[in-house]
């Protein structure tokens, strides 16, 4: 008889699990507690992380390697914990998470380079041929999904609308999870072990929440994940005893755009890196900059917030103007700006300086100052004001522009629970694994330290959700006790 391992969460980390638990001769019960798979893995859009790929070399990147790459993650999680096996284990696997990718239809041919990294490694699809962008995330968990469904429909039950509650164990041994429907019917599904892929909290804003109790400050604040993001998982390992690391490290992401029809949301879209990598300015409601727009996420997000800038009926977002023009524009990918602009009206379109002004509601002689002077600045390679001293292009008093209003929100949770490098989970009191009970993804901590670094999260997903899932296959019932 085939071994059930029992995955939750359909996520990449949870879909990855199942595929290589399947491959290992287990049988899957998937368990999503909404109506659809995807979760904050179908809204990445900066792409997945490798090195050694063939889309690095064609691209002429040659002279990366596993230190180079393993090195970058671990400076970037400087003051966490950024352990060297699991730095290690993502780096040397990445080339063969990138070819497992593209080996399931997953078309990883466009690279970039985010912030932090010394080479171009971050893999992304093509733009399509109208130039709009192919959302990375959403095209990965589509074909993914595809696959669940079909090549390996007889042998995974997919769960939907179901959510699990507490895990279920025996003799030690965890054998399945007690769930939930949306009739509001508990009942159980068991099976041999349990792979938890519930993904982070950073959407956790209850008064008994994991933010409330690990980072209160952040409880108010907005974020870009979905409603779903509420730490399940790390709730129900700690309630059996799961050891939990670096639960107060929360990355913030300096730019989530404020929707003007409904400003208090508690999910924003993420305004991506590359609004002010192309040249997008910074402005307070005076209409003055205040900040080198290319400085670290940290740092932008404190002198947003030391603006002091209140976006009304926002319930408190604290908030700035990022303002593009056409150089910008086009940098930035027409395609891309059309759909924050024209398709979900995040961004506002003004002909002139005076026009800017009205829109953001500061003096238009202000304004114009302020333009004048960011444009002396680009052209003489220095800022006096914010020290900046890269310029994407010369943004100036010529129109158009195009304006979004930005907010810090929560992106990601760098904390979770304790794992060995083959994705078992481990016990506080007795530092031992576990039995029966994996995890990969953003439930899991101990990798990425203080802050995690740009693509590395889809990377974890697949490299470390793989490795759960052959692991929870291979476990044996008889390890129990
Ligand atoms: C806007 C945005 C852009 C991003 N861009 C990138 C990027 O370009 N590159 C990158 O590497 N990372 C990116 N990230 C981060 C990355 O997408 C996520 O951290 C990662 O995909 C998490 O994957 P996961 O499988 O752990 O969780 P998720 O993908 O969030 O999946 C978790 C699933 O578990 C389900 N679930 C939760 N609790 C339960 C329960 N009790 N019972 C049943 N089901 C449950 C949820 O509904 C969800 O479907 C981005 C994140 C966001 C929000």
């Amino acid at each position: 008889m085939r071994k059930v391992v029992v995955v939750v969460g359909c996520g990449l980390g949870g879909l990855s699990a199942t595929i290589a638990a399947t491959s290992r001769g287990a049988n899957v019960t998937l368990i999503e507690k909404t109506e659809r798979m995807g979760g904050n893995s179908a809204k990445a859009t900066s792409g997945i992380n490798g090195w050694g790929s063939p889309a690095q070399l064609a691209a002429g990147v040659s002279d990366d390697t596993a230190d180079l790459f393993a090195d970058d993650t671990q400076r970037s999680g400087t003051g966490g914990v950024s352990r060297e096996d699991l730095v290690r284990v993502l780096s040397e696997e990445s080339r063969e998470a990138i070819e497992w990718l593209t080996g399931l239809g997953v078309p990883l041919t466009t690279l970039s380079q985010l912030g932090g990294h010394s080479r171009k490694r971050t893999h992304r699809a093509p733009d399509k041929a109208d130039g709009s962008p192919t959302p990375i995330g959403f095209t990965i968990m589509q074909t993914l999904e595809q696959h669940v469904r079909g090549a390996l429909a007889d042998r995974v039950t997919v769960v939907t609308s179901t959510e699990a509650r507490e895990l279920l164990r025996e003799d030690g041994h965890v054998v399945g999870v007690a769930v939930r429907d949306a009739s509001g019917v508990d009942s159980e599904i068991r099976g041999d072990a349990v792979v938890l892929c519930t993904g982070g909290f950073s959407n956790d804003h209850t008064s008994s929440s994991l933010l409330a109790e690990f980072a209160p400050e952040l409880l108010s604040r907005p974020t870009t994940n979905g409603a779903f993001a509420t730490g399940d998982g790390v709730k129900m390992a700690r309630r059996i005893g799961a050891s939990l690391v670096d639960m107060d490290k929360i990355q913030l992401h300096p730019t989530g755009l404020v929707n003007p029809k409904d400003p208090s949301s508690a999910t924003k879209f993420l305004g991506p890196e590359a609004l002010r990598g192309s040249g997008g300015v910074l402005l307070n409601s005076a209409g003055q900059r205040f900040v080198d727009e290319l400085g670290l996420r940290s740092a932008v997000t404190a002198a947003i917030h030391a603006q002091g800038d209140e976006y009304a009926g926002s319930g408190g977002c604290l908030f700035a103007h990022c303002v593009l023009n056409e150089a910008a524009a086009e940098l930035f990918g027409r395609g891309m700006l059309g759909f924050y602009w024209k398709r979900i009206g995040l961004f506002r379109k003004a002909e002139t300086v005076s026009e800017l002004a009205d829109l953001i509601g500061a003096p238009e002689a202000t304004v114009r100052a302020t333009l004048e002077a960011y444009a002396a600045a680009a052209e003489s390679g220095r800022c006096p004001l914010t020290g900046k001293t890269v310029f994407p292009v010369v943004l100036g008093t010529e129109g158009p522009y195009y304006v979004a209003a930005v907010t810090p929100v929560i992106h990601y949770t760098m904390g979770g629970c304790e794992m060995t490098a083959d994705g078992a989970l481990i016990d506080g009191a007795t530092r031992v694994p576990i039995p029966g009970l994996f995890g990969a993804g953003e439930v899991t901590g101990g990798l990425h330290g203080a802050n995690r670094l740009g693509g590395n999260s889809l990377l974890e997903c697949v490299v470390f959700g793989r490795r759960a899932g052959a692991s929870a296959a291979d476990s044996q019932l008889t390890d129990r006790g």
